[in-house]
């Protein structure tokens, strides 16, 4: 059977993007390919998986490497402390992706939409589990955050995500020039003009600069001469200090 290492689960509130403020069980895996100047994530597992609450403190921890009976039977087990299913149950990271065998045979094993959110890069394994994925959350990393061009690995990641409920996630720091910023919307409109665009602010961490309003609105107007739907929603589950 597949086990792989988990970093946590909690239920709380979707904080980002198009379903900001639906009721989501977060499960969060290890490992990430990618290297973004404002990852403020732990991406390396521990011996234990933890269970929290959306305040972040610990109710439960269990052994690694997890299966995904474990996980499902955690999963069902929040469902009812919450008393109320969520919306969807998400598959975050890290990059869940590197973990594709893993989220299939969970998604065999509950009864939720499946909501991944993803650095939007590694389309074969997308291809490999599209079928059990319902909701999409797909990051475009802009060259000034990763340090390389990843448009080829976008666009043929989108080819494969348009036809599920999809949605485009570009974070804007004090660095974003409109040169990249109007090349992701370019490969956005190519895939389809009815693509929501989510423009969100960076959280700040270390020297990264935020982004102005003056910045923020200014390529909100850039992207709606190409797309139907550009808004700008930060982390608002950072505001509530909710996980
Ligand atoms: S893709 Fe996400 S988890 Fe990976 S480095 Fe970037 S922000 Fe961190």
């Amino acid at each position: 059977m597949i086990e792989t290492n988990i970093i946590e689960i909690f239920s709380s509130i979707q904080g980002e993007g198009k379903y900001v403020g639906c009721r989501q069980i977060f499960i969060r895996f290890s490992n990430c390919n990618l290297k973004c100047i404002y990852c403020d994530t732990n991406c390396n597992a521990d011996n234990f998986y933890k269970v929290l609450d959306a305040s972040g403190n610990v109710i439960e921890t269990f052994k690694n490497p997890a299966t995904p009976h474990n996980v499902a039977a955690v999963i069902n087990k929040i469902v009812d402390a919450d008393g109320a299913p969520p919306q969807a149950v998400s598959f975050t990271g890290g990059e869940p992706l590197l973990h594709t065998q893993f989220i299939k045979e969970i998604a065999e094993l509950i009864d939720y939409k499946i909501f991944l959110e993803s650095n939007g890069t590694l389309y074969n394994e997308l291809a490999a589990i599209i079928d059990c994925i319902d909701i999409i959350s797909m990051d475009i990393k802009l060259p000034s955050v990763v340090g390389k061009n990843l448009f080829k690995e976008h666009q043929r990641f989108m080819e494969i995500a348009k036809n599920k409920d999809l949605y485009v996630k570009i974070v804007i720091t004090g660095e974003t020039t409109q040169e990249e910023f109007l090349m992701a919307v370019k490969i956005v409109a190519g895939a389809s003009k009815d693509i929501l665009l989510i423009l969100q602010p960076v959280t700040p961490v270390g020297e990264v600069k935020p982004a102005t309003i003056e910045q923020l609105l200014s390529f909100q107007a850039l992207a709606l001469k190409y797309l139907s739907d550009v808004r700008i929603i930060p982390q608002t589950h950072k505001m509530m200090n909710v996980i």
